[in-house]
């Protein structure tokens, strides 16, 4: 029975410093008006040039990014390769625009495919299509696309004008190079899943992809949000759509992050919210989900992206229960850097494939990552709760003051 009360191993990698500077971290982002106060200000400060590149850089930046560059990651990855900890690249610069910066992100991506492909312990790389499309012209897509569209891998380009079209088509470009690298180097494409009033199109084209590149084996994996009420669906379609159209499915699953900003947009706008109407429903779904998927494990490739205790354990359960291996190679598991490290590092312990979630860039275009993971940091009730108390316990367990 895996545990992940063992503090022990799930901090091994951390010198006791760099715990005592987690606890700080952990017990300031605890404190809710400070949060308030710094996810408002600080994509300020850092745009007029204010000096907190510093505190950033040695605080939040430290715990939650691999580094600014892909070589600055690297420290980070062969720490945790010693604990059998494999690592999920994720280049996190977003909401930069221009045709010209849609193509430098893209050559950055497979610069990192190829990076990747040098190194022992990253099987996989992650996308966000918003990296290098415009949001509003996924908006448009979007907004004409039918019920069933993003299952069906159909984009309604033809609400789109003559020069939307050949945006479009640049889009669609440089997603085939970078699944085209992926596929020559042998690393996994993940897709990230964004906000609802552009995820039909992400939807449809990554299901486009995983036609063209999932035929033997999977290279691109799309994401689902059970925090949507439609999403245990879509993933049970999605499958069927693999099975009858012959390809195999790849699917990372997560509750979603973008919580508060759906319900408001639902609300200003009127529109029912996406979201399910409780905490309950979504982990109900997640864990329905899980079950689903592991049924069909022969059939399909999944990634347990969560940090969830019980969804984790859960997950092992099941796979004892259907007699696979923990460490069958159609499943992995992976949390956020400086977030859950009691869960990766056993299940690592464990046998299982789990990795770090990775993200890298220049400072000022990780903020909203930071932003995000500051705010989902913040409930004192939940994850900071535990990872504060978590790391306490490890301080003590060493007799560290
Ligand atoms: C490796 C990795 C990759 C990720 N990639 C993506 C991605 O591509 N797209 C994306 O959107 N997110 C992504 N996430 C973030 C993820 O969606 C969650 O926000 C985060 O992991 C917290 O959920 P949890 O499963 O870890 O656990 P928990 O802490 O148990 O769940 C918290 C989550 O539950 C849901 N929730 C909370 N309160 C309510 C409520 N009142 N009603 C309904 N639902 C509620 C929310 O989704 C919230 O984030 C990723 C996470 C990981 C670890």
């Amino acid at each position: 029975m895996i545990s992940f009360d063992n503090t022990e191993s799930a901090f091994a990698y951390k010198s006791d410093k760099e715990l005592k500077k987690a606890k700080f971290l952990f017990s300031s982002m605890g404190i809710g008006w400070l949060v308030k106060l710094g996810t408002r200000i600080t994509p300020w400060a850092i745009k007029t040039g204010l000096p907190i590149n510093g505190i950033i850089r040695n605080t939040i930046f430290k715990q939650f990014v691999g580094g600014e560059t892909l070589e600055q990651t690297k420290d980070v990855a062969d720490k945790l390769q010693e604990y059998n900890v494999k690592v999920i690249l994720d280049y996190g610069v977003e909401g930069i625009e221009g045709e010209d910066n849609f193509d430098n992100a893209a050559d950055e991506f497979i610069n990192v495919i190829n990076y990747a492909a040098t190194q022992n312990n990253i099987p996989f790389m992650s996308i966000k299509l918003t990296g290098f499309a415009r949001f509003s012209l996924l908006e448009k897509l979007d907004a004409a696309s039918g019920e069933k569209s993003g299952v069906e891998g159909k984009i309604n380009t033809a609400i789109l004008n003559e020069d939307e079209k050949q945006e479009w088509q640049r889009v669609v470009a440089r997603l085939i190079k970078i699944c085209e690298a992926a596929q020559k180097n042998s690393i996994g494409v993940l897709v990230d899943a964004e906000e609802t009033w552009i995820q039909d199109p992400v939807d449809a084209i990554t299901m486009q992809m995983m036609q063209k590149f999932n035929k033997e084996k999977v290279v691109v994996y799309n994401t689902i949000q059970l925090y949507r009420h439609d999403r245990l669906q879509f993933l049970k379609d999605s499958f069927d759509t693999a099975q009858n159209a012959n390809f195999i499915l790849g699917v990372k699953l997560v509750r979603g992050a973008y919580m508060e900003k759906e319900r408001r947009r639902a609300a200003e706008k009127n529109y029912p919210s996406p979201i399910q109407p409780n905490k309950q429903n979504t982990d109900d779904d997640y864990n329905a989900a899980l079950q689903f998927s592991i049924q069909h494990l022969d059939k399909l490739f999944l990634i347990v992206a969560s940090h969830n205790e019980y969804s984790n354990l859960y997950t092992t359960q099941l796979l004892q229960q259907n007699n696979f291996t923990l460490n069958n190679k159609h499943i992995h598991f992976s949390q956020l850097l400086g977030m859950s490290d009691n869960i990766t590092f056993n299940l690592a312990k464990a046998g299982c494939s789990v990795s770090k979630y990775l993200p890298f860039g220049p400072l000022k275009d990780v903020i909203p990552y930071l932003m995000r993971r500051a705010q989902e940091n913040s409930s004192v009730k939940g994850q900071t709760g535990r990872e504060l108390e978590l790391i306490k316990k490890e301080l003590r367990r060493r007799k560290v003051k």
